[in-house]
């Protein structure tokens, strides 16, 4: 048994839906084309009983019929015979009333017969047979006319069965066909939600929807679902990488600080002299995690709201800040009143991040460059510096987060290799780009781009 709730869901699906609108036009149609094809036989066959009696006065109106003889010779060539469907009663002027053959009979119970309300012509006797009814006058003489239609009911009786048992058929046969195409139709769509449903229920599942050739709606939708599959798959895939990653990060300088709090517990007394080293040492490590945690934290709210800033003085005010401890010459090229659309914030992260990039990574005596100008609508700004450079393999995996170029070059630099993820995750928040290109004669040069605002 079916539960209410079934049910209404069966009531709502594309197959009850579209099965029960195709039963319906077909049934409609069903009847319209029957009722057509009986109204059409019923005025056919009145036409003709018409023709008949009409060819029968005509012939009475050419024909001598004045006296009782003549009228009775009329009726006996014309009527008499045995398949004969007329059934005449002349009254003469005389009062005189002449019958055909067998028409006495009938007209005996005339006063009996009744009316159809449409076709006003045919009259029924009392066992349900019609008659085709003409009245005119012959000279003085009134003449009735009865043209039998047994046969002709007989044969709408006939094509009205047939109608219907056909419609009866044909409304099963439909039916069923409409039921299965309907069910074809409908199947991509079941399928593809039965998919789902056991890709949720699998753990860790890889999966992929089948993506049908037909019908297009239907595959468009689960190529994009497997699309959106893949892109959580490997947003999953980086989140848990991050999470690895990030608790490998912050355990080394864990273990570090703990070693050196050890060695404090241990050697202290004796040798007091190791503990400002250590103590200096846990100090730059608690502040590098401490960067790190921030760094991090920033990368898990990337909600941030979109205003109008002004991308010059975001540049200016960081370059001062950070101005005094930079041993670099600084060269500022920053055309004023640059807007684009995003938060302040985010935007003095992406400069202060590039702009001690390239402080640490450049000699003392180096020069770190900005640049600030317009171009076809966005707002180009440059930090270069006369660095240790980036080699091309590393263009892009620098933009990686903990990757850090050349391993044992920039070991000697302190740092924890997600500056940069977070430049590019900020940048692209906000619709622009970033790519790096060499500096001449040396070094790297980071070029970002913002739309404008319009
Ligand atoms: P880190 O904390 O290591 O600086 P980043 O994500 O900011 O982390 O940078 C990733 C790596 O890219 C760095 O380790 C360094 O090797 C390289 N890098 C970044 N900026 C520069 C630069 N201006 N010049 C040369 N190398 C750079």
């Amino acid at each position: 048994m079916k539960t209410a709730k079934q049910r209404d869901s069966w009531r709502n699906s594309t197959q009850y839906r579209l099965s029960i609108r195709f039963i319906l036009i077909l049934a409609c149609s069903m009847l319209v084309l029957s009722l057509s094809i009986i109204a059409i036989t019923i005025v056919e066959l009145y036409d003709s009983t018409k023709e008949q009696s009409d060819l029968l006065v005509e012939t009475m109106e050419k024909a001598e019929t004045t006296s009782q003889e003549e009228w009775l010779d009329f009726l006996e060539t014309y009527t008499s015979g045995e398949s004969s469907p007329y059934y005449v009663r002349t009254v003469l002027d005389s009062g005189e009333i002449i019958y055909s053959h067998r028409a006495k009979e009938l007209f005996g119970g005339f006063s009996d017969f009744r009316q159809l309300l449409v076709f006003t012509n045919i009259l029924w006797t009392e066992d349900f047979e019609p008659y085709f009814y003409t009245r005119v006058n012959k000279g003085e003489a009134q003449v009735a006319i009865l043209v039998e239609m047994g046969e002709k009911l007989e044969l709408v009786e006939g094509i009205v069965s047939l109608t219907v048992v056909l419609t009866v058929i044909i409304m099963i046969v439909g039916s069923a066909v409409i039921y299965r195409f309907a069910r074809n139709f409908s199947k991509p769509l079941v399928q593809m939600n039965q998919e789902i449903s056991s890709l949720g229920l699998e753990e860790n599942q890889t999966g992929q929807l089948t993506v049908p050739d037909n019908p297009q709606e239907v595959r468009t939708v689960s190529e994009s679902f497997n699309q959106l599959l893949e892109k959580q798959q490997q947003s999953l895939e980086r989140e848990k990488r991050f999470v690895a990653d990030a608790s490998h990060e912050l355990r080394t300088p864990l273990t570090a600080i703990r070693g050196h709090v050890n060695l404090i517990n241990r050697r202290g007394k004796q040798h007091p002299e190791v503990i400002p080293k250590s103590i200096a040492f846990i100090d730059r490590e608690s502040k590098r995690m401490e960067t790190m945690v921030e760094q991090l934290l920033t990368l898990g709210r990337l909600e941030g709201e979109r205003t109008e800033i002004d991308l010059s003085q975001v540049i200016i005010q960081t370059a001062e800040e950070l101005q005094v401890m930079m041993p670099q010459r600084l060269v500022m090229e920053v055309e004023e009143g640059i807007l684009v659309l995003g938060n302040q914030e985010h935007f003095h992260q992406i400069i202060r991040n590039l702009i001690e990039n390239a402080v640490k990574y450049t000699e003392e005596d180096g020069t770190i460059t900005l640049c600030l100008t317009k171009k076809r609508g966005y707002a180009v700004a440059e930090i270069a510096d006369t660095g240790i450079g980036i080699s091309d393999d590393e263009k892009q995996q620098v933009f990686e987060r903990f990757y850090r170029a050349d391993q044992s070059r920039s070991s000697k630099i302190a740092g924890s290799g997600i500056g940069l993820s977070i430049v590019r995750t900020l940048t692209l928040l906000y619709d622009g780009t970033i790519r790096i290109e060499d500096n001449e004669p040396k070094g790297s040069r980071f070029i970002l781009n913002f739309p404008l605002v319009k």
